[in-house]
């Protein structure tokens, strides 16, 4: 049954909350005193405290819809149907509350009842050895055996560090054998796009000590967490994540901007999903107060709108563009996130400015690039010829390595990085003999700080004096 995105997100938190959950609101994607983290990547992320006991929750039973960034999957945005770098993720959380029969009950209910999804279209995932969700899936619940499958710890148990951990459950849709690999293997964990991961279910019952010991915690959680545009993508039969209702006239906005048509061609088809999933991560992200900068989350930030003016240019597009695409995500996504609508004008002139920025010296990069490529015999791209791209024409490694990788080759990224320390110490000696005796020291604290601070726009206009 066709469902729009914004409505699958209110069934879901109103679901949990029938069920005694108290909905909370999503936290910003800047995780709040944790510097563990560049980017809140999970709904469990900023609700970490409450697992771990070190402050009480305002319930015990939590939903909610968090924005998320997972730049890992950036190689896997639009080339596979399912990952973006921007998602929402859905969740509903007990923190020593209700355990596995709940968990696993209610996700069914969710899926089958409230969704109608066929249930011979629904496989399970369980950890190796974790009997007791055999037991709860296939005697409680009633689901065949054969739909169940076991997975070891890559896929299925969750662990990070010390601390709360757990085996995990997931539940998988599959969308029919045109998705498939066509491998004899192929199945629920494969890495195509056949059965399509939509729910994780973790199941918080170890308090790992770090070294291979896991004593059961006393009051075990429940952390789960559905991607919605991924719910969105299977309850609308559409082929990928940005096929969706709510992507769609954001790619389409593109698609008149390039004067293309989205089916037509597989790489401009790639393009569009990159440049579609990229200005919505940026959008987002400024949103919630990332200025571009080239450390830490400023640096996602610019190399995600560089990436994403980039494509432009591969679409033909030959002016700046972003920040007009930046409006339709404001458009599409303000009814949930009302602080998009309220940072427009930041958000537009942010991204008008590093674009506009970028495009002064992206054609002179590239011709150099392209130079150095050609005439290549090692296939190797120098890490000068790298630091140089960046100084100069602000080209991040990513994308000069990205560039060379579709020619087939490397950079020498050890080189690079020498000549990138090498230039930041100069920096720093030549900031320490600037400054006033009195403040020496104070920079110095500084240095080991991310440095996303906003720099002014005098400083943007100029990338090659900040890159
Ligand atoms: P996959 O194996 O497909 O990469 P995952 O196992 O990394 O997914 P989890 O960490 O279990 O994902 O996150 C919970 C849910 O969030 C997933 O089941 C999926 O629905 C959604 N999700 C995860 N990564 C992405 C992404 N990059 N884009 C969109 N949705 C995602
Ligand atoms: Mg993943
Ligand atoms: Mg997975
Ligand atoms: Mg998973």
């Amino acid at each position: 049954q066709w469902t729009g995105l914004n409505e699958l997100r209110e069934k879901f938190l109103s679901f949990f909350e029938s069920k005694g959950h108290l909905r909370m609101p999503s936290a910003s994607l800047i995780p709040k005193d944790d510097n563990s983290l560049l980017l809140i990547n999970s709904g469990m992320a900023p609700l970490k405290k409450y697992f771990t006991g070190e402050v009480t929750p305002p319930s015990r039973r939590v939903t909610t819809c968090q924005k998320c960034i997972r730049t890992p999957d950036i190689e896997r945005v639009g080339i596979t149907a399912r990952h973006g770098t921007f998602f929402e993720m859905l969740g509903n959380f007990s923190f020593g509350d209700y355990f596995k029969h709940e968990a696993i009950a209610w996700a069914w209910e969710f899926c089958t009842k409230v969704l109608e999804l066929p249930e011979e279209k629904l496989w399970v995932t369980i950890y190796l050895d974790d009997d007791e969700a055999f037991d709860i899936w296939t005697k409680e619940i009633g689901v065949s055996p054969e739909r169940i499958v076991r997975l070891g710890k890559e896929d299925n148990f969750w662990e990070h560090g010390s601390g709360p951990c757990g085996p995990c459950s997931e539940i998988h849709f599959d969308r029919g054998e045109k998705y498939g690999c066509g491998k004899p293997s192929c199945g629920p964990g494969c890495d195509c796009d056949r059965y399509t991961e939509f729910w994780n279910v973790v199941f918080s019952q170890f308090d790992s000590d770090g070294k291979g010991n896991y004593p059961p915690m006393e009051h075990p959680n429940i952390d789960t967490g559905m991607g919605l545009e991924r719910l969105a993508c299977i309850m609308q039969g559409v082929d990928n994540l940005f096929l969706v209702d709510t992507m769609q006239s954001i790619m389409k906005h593109i698609c008149r901007i390039a004067g293309v048509q989205y089916g037509e061609d597989e790489k401009k088809d790639i393009s569009l999903r990159v440049i579609t999933d990229h200005v919505r991560s940026t959008t987002f992200m400024i949103g919630d107060g990332v200025m571009p900068s080239n450390e830490g989350r400023g640096y996602v930030l610019r190399r995600l709108l560089r990436r994403a003016a980039r494509h432009g240019r591969l679409l033909g597009i030959g002016r700046p563009f972003l920040s007009e695409v930046a409006q339709t995500v404001i458009q599409e996504n303000k009814d949930a996130y009302p602080e998009l609508e309220e940072k427009k004008a930041m958000i537009t002139r942010l991204i008008s400015v590093e674009e506009e920025s970028f495009a002064r010296t992206i054609d002179q990069g590239m011709q150099l690039l392209a130079g150095v490529l050609d005439k290549n015999e090692s296939r190797v791209v120098s890490g000068q010829d790298a630091f140089l791209l960046n100084d100069t024409y602000g080209f991040p490694l990513d994308l000069t390595k990205e560039i060379a990788a579709e020619r087939g080759m490397t950079v020498d990224e050890e080189e690079f990085h020498r000549l990138m320390q090498a230039q930041k110490d100069r920096a720093r000696a030549a900031r320490k003999n600037a400054g006033a005796d009195a403040w020496a020291g104070e920079a110095d604290a500084l240095d080991g700080l991310p440095e996303t601070d906003f720099v002014g726009y005098d400083r943007l206009e100029t990338p090659a004096a900040l890159l």
